[in-house]
Formats: structure tokens, sequence, C-alpha cells
């Protein structure tokens, strides 16, 4: 695509990349039938390619960002299906994320979504706001259609209410770290997070039960928080830096004591941390670091894989559909990996229909777009009910949250159902899964 910033334009080294991931777009447009906004909407503003035209008039007139670019970028889900697609490698996630922080520097949006929007920047990295805000969401649930006729906030409200879990988020009771043998093979961190540990504590007890049977030791270094992927997304860019620079400083302090890898266990916060390196590459006291912790991140499949197998310690065979949440597919190209783990560990693994189309979760999309998400939302989880599974399985606490709102079948992270095939407790929704309760565990085979 030909460009034509001036010369003191591309003085910016922000408008310097984005330049380059512009001249890279040929339009052939191969992008737009794996566009979920697209699908769904099938205006050419809606699909990645009219996206890139809207931006690169936007970067390149210099100008403030107008309510049709708002509109449109807005309704992008981050979801990264284009850059798998794009046979040009056009770097569409690092264009995007540079429109948002654009947007958020010269768009005065309305007073009802700039509330909206600090509400979410404010509440969501921060595990006890989060916890509070989960239980005032679920004292407020009977009256959730009042809430979503409240005009210009109301369906973003609902949203939120309608999102929030069933019961009280209740603060975690700390338990002992599982026992690794010494001496340990291993020393990993795995990112505690924000809303995951709120949402979901389980999936990170898992985790660290699964590499305690590896020998793999885990630390928790002090003074790390949220990956900033929320706030990243919304075009909050200095905050977002903020806590990936936090994060880089708790954890290489590690990587200098022997750290092998930083584990993740929700794939939304992988991509963001596997991206530090770029984030952070103009700043000259952190871009070496945040290179290296960029390069030390893995999926926590990703690293299981490199361990030898354990014997499953229990009979499986479930049928297990195996959703990739989109920044696991696209955004870390994890494709099979998961899938060999869970079938090693003895379930019936079946692909979903559509499997490369975002189910809407998309960070905090399905607050900030309720309706095109309830719309992925729904056609996802008609997707995955096709195949018949008794379990669904993926790698992201969004997804989990989404997906579960919208279909009956209970829905864990793999690592969840690796730990209960290898001998962790039964995943808190399974219970009534047919066949799982009576199942013996083969202690011989368990390592720790
Ligand atoms: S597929 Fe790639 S090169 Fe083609 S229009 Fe889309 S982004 Fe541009
Ligand atoms: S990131 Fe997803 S929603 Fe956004 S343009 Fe690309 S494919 Fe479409």
């Amino acid at each position: 695509m030909k460009t034509s910033f001036s010369p003191s334009q591309l003085q910016d080294p922000h408008l310097r990349e984005s330049e380059k991931i512009l001249r890279s777009c040929v339009h052939c447009g191969f992008c737009t039938a794996t566009c979920p906004t697209y699908l769904l909407e099938g205006d050419e503003l809606d699909s990645p390619r009219g996206r890139i035209y809207l931006i690169k008039d936007m970067l390149e007139g210099g100008k403030p960002a107008t309510p049709e670019v708002v509109k449109h970028i807005d309704r992008c889900l981050s979801c990264l299906s284009c850059m798998t697609t794009c046979p040009s490698g056009v770097h569409y996630m690092h264009l995007v994320d540079h429109a948002r922080a654009h947007i958020e520097k010269t768009y005065a949006r309305s007073a009802g979504d700039q509330f909206i929007r600090a509400v979410l920047a404010n509440v969501l990295p921060y595990r006890e706001r989060f916890r509070l805000a989960l239980a005032g969401a679920l004292l407020a649930k009977p009256l959730s259609g009042v809430f979503g006729a409240l005009p210009v906030v109301g369906k973003r409200l609902r949203a939120m209410i309608d999102l929030a879990p069933l019961r009280f988020p209740s603060r975690e009771i700390p338990e002992p770290a599982p026992v690794v043998a010494a001496p340990a093979r291993g020393k990993v961190v795995i990112l505690e997070g924000c809303a995951q540990p709120v949402l979901k504590p389980s999936i990170n007890k898992a985790a660290r039960r699964m590499l305690a049977r590896h020998g793999i030791e885990v630390v928790t270094p002090a003074g790390e928080g949220c990956c900033g992927a929320l706030v990243h997304h919304m075009g909050r860019e200095d905050e977002a830096l903020r806590f990936a620079r936090a994060n880089v400083d708790a954890w290489i302090a590690e990587m200098d004591r022997g750290l092998e890898a930083i584990l993740i266990t929700a794939s939304g916060c992988g991509t963001t941390v596997k991206d530090y390196g770029f984030m952070l590459r103009d700043d000259p006291a952190y871009a070496d670091k945040a290179r290296r912790v960029s390069e030390a991140t893995r999926d926590i499949t990703e690293y299981l894989l490199s361990l030898p197998a354990l014997e499953p310690a229990r009979p499986t065979g479930q049928v297990v559909a195996y959703h990739s949440a989109c920044s696991m597919l696209h955004g870390q190209k994890i494709t099979d990996g998961p899938k060999r783990l869970l079938r090693a560990a003895g379930f019936q693994v079946r692909d979903v229909p559509e499997g490369h189309i975002c189910c809407g979760s998309a960070g905090v999309y399905n607050i900030l777009q309720p309706e095109i998400a309830g719309r992925l939302g729904a056609r996802k989880a008609a997707n995955i009910e096709r195949v018949r599974p008794q379990i669904i399985a993926t790698g992201n606490i969004g997804c989990i949250t989404q997906i579960g709102a919208k279909t009956q079948i209970p829905i864990l992270h793999t690592i969840e159902l690796l730990d209960w095939a290898s001998g962790g407790p039964i995943p808190e929704g399974l219970e009534g899964v047919a066949g799982l309760e009576a199942q013996p565990v083969n202690a011989s085979s368990l390592h720790a």
C-alpha cells in the first residue's frame, strides 16, 4: 500500500513502525473472509482492510480520530484472525494498538463512554477492587433489566452484571504450595494476574499441582500484577506500560537468580507479555529487560510439552471440545499443543467448527460492544454444541466466562483437566458429568 507520510512525521518511531506495516498491505482482501465483524456486519469498514484504510488516513493526515474511525476501530475485537489469514504478514496487532492509542489521545468520547471505560480501567486490573465489583454485580443481578434500561450506559452495565458469576467471589483461603521433590528440576513463575484469580483461582492451583508433579518449583515474585492487556486494548498506553514495567522489574530479578520461564495460564495475557519487548522497545531502561522477559514467556501448555509426559493417574475418555482462544490461536500461534496434551491424558478431543472465529470475549469487548459480542458468543456456543462434547476446554479465562454464559456444558481451563487426569481433585463444574465421580486414582503414578 502506498503511503504519504512526511519526513518529519517519520521522525516519530511509532508512525515509522505503522508506516512499515501499512506498506506491507497489498489490499488483497483475503483477511475479510475470516474477520468476525465483517462476517456479521458485511461492511468493508468493519473488515481488517477497511480498518487499515481508516487508520492510514487518520495517521497520514495527523488528524484527530473521527466518530466514524472510532466506531469501526472500537468494533474490532483485536482477535488477530486477520493476521493468521494475511499472506503478506501485515502486523495488524501493532497497527491497531497504535490507532487505539491515537484515538485515546485525540478523541473526546461521550461522558457515558468515558465513565464505563474509566470504571473498567480502574477496577478490572486490581484484584480487590474487582472482587468488590463482582459482589456488587451479583447483588444487582435481579435488577439487571432495570440497569439495562438506563440511558447511554445501560446496555454496558447490563452486560457487566450478566457476565458476573452466580456466586460471591470469596477471598482465597491460602493453601500450602504443592510439595516439589528436591532438588527441583526447574524454577518458574506463574503470572497470577488480576481477574482470573478472582473468577477462577482453581486454574493456577491446578497449574501448580501439575508443575509439582514434574518437579518444577514455582516462585511468586513481589511486585507483579496485571499484565496490562485490558488497558492496552483500550488505548491507555501509559497505564499499560506502567503495568509492563512493574512486571519486568519483578521477573527480571528472578531471571537473574536462575528463573527458567514465565508461565501464563490466560492466553490473552500471554499475547501481551510476549509483546513486552515490542511495547518497551523505545525505553532505554527497559528495552533489553523487556525483550528477555518476552523471550522467556510461555503458555503453560507450551511449557508442559517441553517436559516428559506424565502417566495418566485415572481413566478419562470424556469427549472434550477444545476451544482455541484467539489470543492462543492467532496471537501466539499455539495450535495443536493443548490438544496433544489432552489426548495424551486420555480425553477424546474434538475440534469446533469455525474454530478461527472469536467467541466475542476479547478482553472487555463483551462489555463495551455487548450486541456484537452476544451474537458471537451464541454462534460459538452453537458450534461447540454441534460436536456434542461432555466438557469444553480452553486456555483463557475471558472465553470461559463468555462461552460459559451461553451454554450449559461445563467449560474448564485445559490445565484443570490435565491436573484432574494426573491425580488432582475433580474440577468444580464437572461433578455432574457422567462417570467422573467414581473414577479411581492410580496412586503409583502421582508424582506429588
Ligand atoms: S490479507 Fe493482508 S495484505 Fe491482504 S488486505 Fe488483508 S491485511 Fe492487507
Ligand atoms: S482483529 Fe479480528 S475483528 Fe479486528 S480486523 Fe482483525 S479479524 Fe477483524
